[in-house]
Parts: structure tokens; C-alpha cells; sequence
């Protein structure tokens, strides 16, 4: 299980907490959206998680492994991150997603690491497209390469950040359906800030409402409430029941009257 404690994390001595006392616990195979408006800390959170950023205080374990202690390579088994602008060098689909095993296989990558390989681009239906230059990939299909190179890592927890900004329709549903097929059958504890809350809704086991550097609201489904919205996002919302399914509708100014 992932578990956070009481992480603080400031960009510099002078300026304020970005990350002001973060709480989170999420299971194997559960899907955790973290929601929250621009600005609040998903970003410099996942980037704490990952490593990049060296926490100023609190804990940061792993089914009771301590992530802190543990040097980038160790890290990368276990965590894997997708950023929300993905940049390529000029390599192939197969050499991009075989790179995301550099941790497992240091220098050389053997026949293992190959298969590996193959099995995620025939998973994630990027076949056709292992001999092609990623940088020449359309947005969605970066999209999809970037996921691949992330699984290669094999990691236990996956931390998408906004994954369907720049995708259509059919590419933001494929993305979110790999990511529950992922959590489902690899058991593996995938972290995901989106905007679109309906999507937060249908996809999501666990809810993180984040403010100012903080996890004000953690549950599951009922805890995505019309006032917890409110208090969040600083906006107005319905809640409509739409054939046993809650749907979320913003409601504008002034249209709301009593
Ligand atoms: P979110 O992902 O929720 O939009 P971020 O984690 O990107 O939020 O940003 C949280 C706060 O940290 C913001 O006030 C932002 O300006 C600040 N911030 C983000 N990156 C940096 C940085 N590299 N240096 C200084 N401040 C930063």
C-alpha cells in the first residue's frame, strides 16, 4: 500500500509549503483522482512521489518500505510517473518503451527485458507502431507510448498527471479503460489527477480533494459531494441522478435562484 504521512514540501527556504501536511493511503488496485484547482500541489505532490522532490518532512512508504531511503533505481521499480507534457528524443516506439526498463537492466537489456516489452506494445496495441519516430506520433499516440514506457518500469504504483488533457474523445476513453485494466489485473495502485469530474467519477475507487497543499477530503464516491465541489473548486455544481449514474453539472451564475 502506498501511504503518505504528513509530507511538506516547499520549493524554496523562503516561500510558503506547497505540500502543507499531505495524508494519502491508497490500496493495490485501487484508482485514486486527486482533485483539486490549479495551483493546489497535485503536480509537486506526484513529483515528492516520484523523487524529484525531496520532501522537508513526513513519510513516504510503499507496503512499509521506506521510498525516502531508497536510491533513484529502486525508486523507479516501484514508482512510475506520466507528465502531463510528455517529451520524446528521436526514438523509435520499441527503443522509448524499452527505455523505461533502464533501471531494471542497467547497461544491456536482455531477452527478458524484450519480451517485456512486447507484451506491453501488443497490450497497448502499439504493434504497428513499434518501428515508428515517436517525436512524429500524434498526441494521443504519445500519449499511449508514454504509458507503455511507464509499465515497462513494472512499477507498483502509476501516477498519471492530467493524462487526457490534449485527447479526443475515443483516445481519453481508451486511456482511462487501460488504466482501470491495469489496476484490475496487474494489482498495480494507479494515482491520476483529472479536471473533468464526471470522468473523476466513472473511473475513480478513492477521491482526494487537494487545497492549498493539503488533502482537505479523502473517501470514496460519496464523498464527491455538490458542497465538498463547492468548498474545493470554489464553484457551483448539480448533482443529477442520471439512470443510477451521478452526473455533475456546473451551474452558472445566478441560474440557481432560491
Ligand atoms: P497543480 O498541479 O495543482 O496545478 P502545482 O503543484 O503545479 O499545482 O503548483 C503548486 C504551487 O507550487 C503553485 O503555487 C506553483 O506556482 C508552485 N510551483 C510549482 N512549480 C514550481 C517551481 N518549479 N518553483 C517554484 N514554485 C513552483
Amino acid at each position: 500500500m502506498l501511504d503518505i504521512k504528513n509530507l511538506h514540501f516547499r520549493y524554496s527556504r523562503r516561500s510558503p509549503m506547497v505540500l502543507d501536511g499531505v495524508d494519502l493511503e491508497l490500496r493495490p488496485g485501487e484508482i485514486g483522482i486527486v482533485l483539486g484547482k490549479n495551483g493546489s500541489g497535485k503536480t509537486t505532490l506526484f513529483k515528492t512521489i516520484i523523487g524529484i522532490h525531496k520532501p522537508e518532512s513526513g513519510t513516504l512508504k510503499f507496503d512499509g518500505t521506506d521510498l525516502l531511503k531508497l536510491n533513484r533505481r529502486q525508486r523507479a521499480e516501484i514508482t512510475a510517473y506520466v507528465p502531463q507534457r510528455i517529451q520524446f528524443g528521436a526514438m523509435t516506439v520499441y527503443d522509448t518503451v524499452l527505455s523505461g526498463r533502464i533501471s531494471r537492466f542497467g547497461l544491456n537489456p536482455g531477452k527478458h527485458d524484450r519480451f517485456a516489452v512486447e507484451q506491453i506494445l501488443d497490450d497497448m496495441r502499439l504493434n504497428d507502431l513499434a518501428s515508428r519516430n515517436v517525436e512524429k506520433l500524434s498526441g494521443g499516440e504519445q500519449q499511449k507510448v508514454a504509458i507503455a514506457r511507464a509499465l515497462a518500469q513494472e512499477p507498483r504504483v502509476l501516477i498519471f498527471d492530467e493524462p487526457t488533457g490534449n485527447l479526443d474523445l475515443a483516445n481519453e476513453q481508451l486511456i482511462l479503460s487501460e488504466a482501470r485494466r491495469l489496476a484490475a489485473e496487474k494489482m498495480i495502485s494507479i494515482l491520476i489527477s483529472l479536471h473533468d469530474l464526471n470522468q473523476a467519477l466513472a473511473l475513480g475507487d478513492r477521491f482526494f480533494f487537494m487545497k492549498e497543499g493539503r488533502i482537505r477530503y479523502a473517501g470514496g464516491p460519496e464523498m464527491v459531494t455538490e458542497s465538498v465541489i463547492r468548498e474545493i473548486f470554489d464553484a457551483d455544481v448539480r448533482m443529477i441522478d442520471a439512470d443510477g449514474s451521478r452526473i455533475i453539472v456546473p451551474v452558472q451564475n445566478g441560474a440557481h435562484g432560491d
